[in-house]
């Protein structure tokens, strides 16, 4: 590293050494191996901020391992865990906004902090210290704090995030004009796994009874977008789908080893049907009974003759408007 040595009074190609090094801090000496620039021609230190820097940053982590305390992205993580800023979170623990800058820029915390921060890195420990001084604490950081403790503690179901995946479509020809109807799919699903049924074959189910209510009431049952795939149409994120199902304990998933095919159960819950029109109910019937001695493998060679599979590009939206065509009506 080529620099000035103020000995020589000369830029010297300077080498970086390792040297164990005591400082002193809070009144304890401790000892790191520093890294030292050393000027080859003189043989004297020579001074470099940036491993100067280092060397304390060094220190300071011993320090801190020795005592337990935070390090300065811990602080940072507990700070905007409750969606405070700096100036927030100092106001809320009543310290100088400048206290808390320091920490988190690599300054060691006295005991004192330390021990708090500590204990409002949890949800029940933040609660505790708002509610114990809820005369103290100011109000709108008390607030926010309270909305971020409510969002933790309820994360978005996977059901919801399915839900909300499929609502991207909205009320179009690609949704056959519904908006995706989770207690509608969870009880067309329920009625179709009755007994068991495998995955590949439900998705068609699923598929030909959307499209053929839509062909019959100019509206899809469920809601669901379909999706073009190889194996024959199937709801778009149906992967998630069925994991959400089996989360909420609906239904219950067994892989079969040998060939990887997944048979599907109702999770000792039965279909409600009552959230279906009389039409609707007709048509589920319908699609079970035609469908029964159907293997997964026929009724997707069946779907491969429509022309919604055919004359969609793969990986595509297949729209509703392809119901008019369909084999079965
Ligand atoms: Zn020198």
């Amino acid at each position: 590293m080529m620099k000035y040595c103020p000995k020589c009074e000369a830029v010297r190609d300077c080498k970086v050494e390792p040297r164990a090094e005591t400082y002193p801090v809070r009144g304890e000496e401790i000892e790191i191996e520093a890294n030292v620039l050393v000027c080859p021609i003189c043989g004297e230190d020579v001074f470099d901020k940036e491993l100067d820097a280092s060397n304390l940053q060094k220190v300071y982590d011993v320090y801190r391992a020795k005592h337990d305390l935070l390090a300065p992205w811990e602080i940072r993580k507990i700070r905007e865990r409750y969606g405070l800023s700096q100036r927030g979170m100092s106001r809320l623990l009543g310290w100088g906004e400048i206290t808390l800058h320091r920490y988190e820029a690599g300054g060691v915390p006295d005991r004192v902090h330390n021990d708090l921060l500590k204990m409002i890195s949890t949800n029940e420990g933040m609660a505790r210290y708002i509610q114990e001084r809820s005369s103290s604490v100011p109000r709108e950081e008390a607030e926010t704090v309270r909305q971020s403790l409510e969002t933790v503690e309820t994360p978005i179901s996977l059901i919801g995030t399915f839900e909300k995946l499929q609502s991207f479509y909205g009320v179009s020809i690609k949704t056959g004009f519904r908006v995706i109807d989770i207690e509608r799919l969870r009880n067309m699903i329920l009625f179709f796994a009755e007994g068991g049924v495998w995955k590949t074959k439900l998705m068609k189910l699923l598929w030909y009874a959307d499209f053929v209510g839509f062909r019959r009431n100019t509206c899809s049952i469920s809601g669901l977008a379909y999706q073009r795939q190889t194996y024959g149409p199937v709801p778009e994120h149906f992967f998630t789908m069925l994991d959400a199902f089996e989360k909420e304990k609906d239904i219950l998933m067994v892989e079969y080893e040998d060939n990887g095919s997944i048979l599907i159960y109702p999770d000792g819950k039965k279909a409600a049907l009552s959230i279906f029109s009389a039409s609707e109910i007709d048509i589920l019937q319908y699609m079970r009974d035609y469908f029964s001695s159907f293997t997964s493998g026929a009724i997707s060679e069946k779907s491969h003759k429509e022309r919604a599979w055919l004359e969609t590009q793969q990986g595509n939206i297949i729209s509703y408007d392809f119901a008019k065509d369909l084999s079965m009506q």
